[in-house]
């Protein structure tokens, strides 16, 4: 873990990129961030899973992003876990920059309605609450104050991130939201072990009936309606996809 401190404000926020190794996208934003001059803020950029940069992968040991809160003296990514929270301590604003092989829109994730606050002032419209079952409790998002992860596709431009992060921080020195409504989605469930993805399309309606995947040449048809989500990432082991629900209470 590295982190960086730069800017100057009232207001402090901090960034996370690169819990897992092989979005590299964190890291340069970060980098690029922190030579930029009147960012109004105090920004910490934290530059976490450096041992899984180094050889390029997701993780080393345990996905870095299903081990909060860490261990003092565990594995790889429990020790990182460990000195990311430590490191956010005072920290009331956390946005943690991921990027997914999924073909989907950028996506904020959040798994507490706390951070619904921070979620509305980043210019994102869809908007993600994973239940308790999917990351377990275990994610960084379960633990400072207000914090939300942001999922931009694998060939997202750095500096589309970053005009993303410099209005949020603008919008959290004005205390105002970011004048882009939500879509916003319950994530209640995967799709697993079903075989291949066929027919569906991230955020597109998946109908009861419809086919979603193909199993040893046979077409799989969904007993549920949902919206499905991170098709085609690679980070999850035996999902299609994720199954999302919409929600109105939330927007
Ligand atoms: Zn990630």
């Amino acid at each position: 873990m590295k982190t960086i401190e730069f800017g100057e404000g009232r207001k402090k926020v901090a960034i996370v990129g690169s819990l897992h190794g092989n979005e590299l996208i964190g890291k340069q934003v970060i980098e690029m961030l922190s030579k930029e001059k009147n960012l109004g803020a105090r920004i910490k950029g934290i530059i976490a899973n450096e041992a899984a940069i180094k050889i390029n992968k997701r993780f080393v040991d345990v996905d870095g992003n299903r081990c909060f809160p860490g261990k003092r003296n565990g594995n790889t990514e429990e020790r990182m876990a460990f000195e990311v929270l430590h490191e956010l301590e005072g920290y009331r604003y956390v946005i943690d920059i991921h990027s997914t092989y999924a073909k989907m829109p950028d996506t904020i994730i959040i798994t507490k309605r706390r951070a619904l606050g921070l979620a509305r002032k980043v210019p994102i419209k869809k908007l993600v609450m994973m239940s308790r079952s999917i990351a377990k409790g275990k994610a960084i998002d379960d633990f400072p104050h207000e914090c939300i992860s942001i999922e931009f596709n694998r060939d997202t431009d750095a500096n589309h991130v970053i005009k993303l992060v410099k209005a949020t921080i603008r919008n959290i020195i004005e205390g105002k939201e970011a004048a882009v409504s939500k879509d916003s989605y319950v994530v209640k469930g995967v799709l697993g072990n079903t075989g291949k993805a066929s027919g569906i399309e991230n955020y597109r309606l998946v109908k009861e009936g419809d086919p979603v995947a193909v199993n040893n040449g046979e077409l799989i048809r969904s007993r549920k309606r949902f919206y499905p989500i991170f098709i085609g990432e690679k980070g999850y082991k035996n999902v299609v996809c994720m199954m999302a629900f919409k929600s109105a209470r939330m927007s």
